[in-house]
């Protein structure tokens, strides 16, 4: 029986993994809550949207809790990595999703420094803190991976917002860097950039509803991204089956780069 389970555990990616996930009260950070604990991840949503991120968690089909985190804020991030260990023993799967779009102004002239630091606070240095954090209980137990999301942003440029498109791309910085150190204790660090996904951020930022995001370019026919789609992107990296792969930036955009290179 012992084994059967173990055959039948061995087979789902995040079985009894352990998986923090920033900005998971809504959009892709809570279709990868969804997705990670239907195979078997025990789940913390740390969001600063607490009546939301306690809904999420009451649908999880798995053990999950919500811990209020503002990312920008070190002890925040903290607490909620010591809350992960305290309450299930250890952390495999940090994913630093939280982000936001900030104002959307082509015209640098028009740019305050304010409203640019706080996009590169919560969309950078967020993620810098949570790879900080999970690598600290991460390195004892010698595994773990650390995904954040960035963006079709990352890899181009030409688009309305100088700090997002600034942040995205240093979280590349970011993940190759910590990659390369947190590789000589058996951690793997990766990025997923997605397009255009209808989500209140997508949404909001660039005044599309849902159909309009639908419409929006796609090389591929036929085919409509989803937060659903990220989230299996970030399975994928979670899980074991990627066992070699890190430092990189995987792309869901259907293409859209190949073809767009300087239209974001
Ligand atoms: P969303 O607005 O649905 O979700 C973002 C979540 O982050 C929210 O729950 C929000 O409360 C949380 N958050 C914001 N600031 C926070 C902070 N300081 N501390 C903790 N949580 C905070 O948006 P989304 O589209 O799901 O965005 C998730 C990530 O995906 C972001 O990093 C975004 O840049 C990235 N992304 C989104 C798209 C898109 O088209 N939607 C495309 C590429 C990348």
């Amino acid at each position: 029986m012992q084994r059967l389970l173990f055959i039948v555990f061995s087979e789902i990616p995040t079985a009894r993994k352990v998986a923090i996930i920033t900005g998971g009260a809504s959009g892709i950070g809570e279709s990868t809550a969804i997705l990670f604990s239907k195979h078997g991840a025990k789940i913390i949503i740390a969001d600063v949207q607490d009546d939301l991120a306690k809904n999420v968690c009451k649908d999880l089909v798995s053990s999950a809790i919500f811990v209020h985190c503002d990312v920008t804020k070190e002890s925040d991030v903290e607490n909620v990595v010591n809350t992960a260990v305290a309450k299930y023993g250890k952390l495999d799967i940090m994913i630093n999703n939280a982000g936001i779009a900030g104002a959307v102004k082509p015209n640098i002239l028009d740019n305050e420094k304010s409203d640019f630091e706080q996009v590169i606070n919560i969309n950078l240095v967020g993620a810098f803190l949570g790879t900080k954090h999970a690598a600290r209980v991460m390195i004892p137990n010698r595994s773990g991976s650390i995904i954040s999301t960035a963006s079709v942003c990352s890899t181009i440029g030409g688009g309305g917002s100088h700090a997002y498109t600034g942040s995205k791309h240093g979280l590349v910085g970011l993940t190759k860097n910590t990659a390369v150190e947190l590789g000589q204790h058996g951690i793997r660090v990766n990025c997923v950039s997605p397009y255009l996904v209808p989500t209140p951020l997508a949404k909001d930022a660039l005044k599309l509803d849902d159909d309009g995001c639908k419409r929006a370019y796609s090389n591929l026919k036929g085919a409509v991204l989803g937060p659903e789609d990220v989230a299996e992107a970030a399975l994928y990296l979670a899980s074991n089956e990627s066992k070699y792969v890190s430092g990189h930036n995987l792309l869901v955009d259907g293409g859209y780069t190949i073809v767009n290179a300087g239209l974001c």
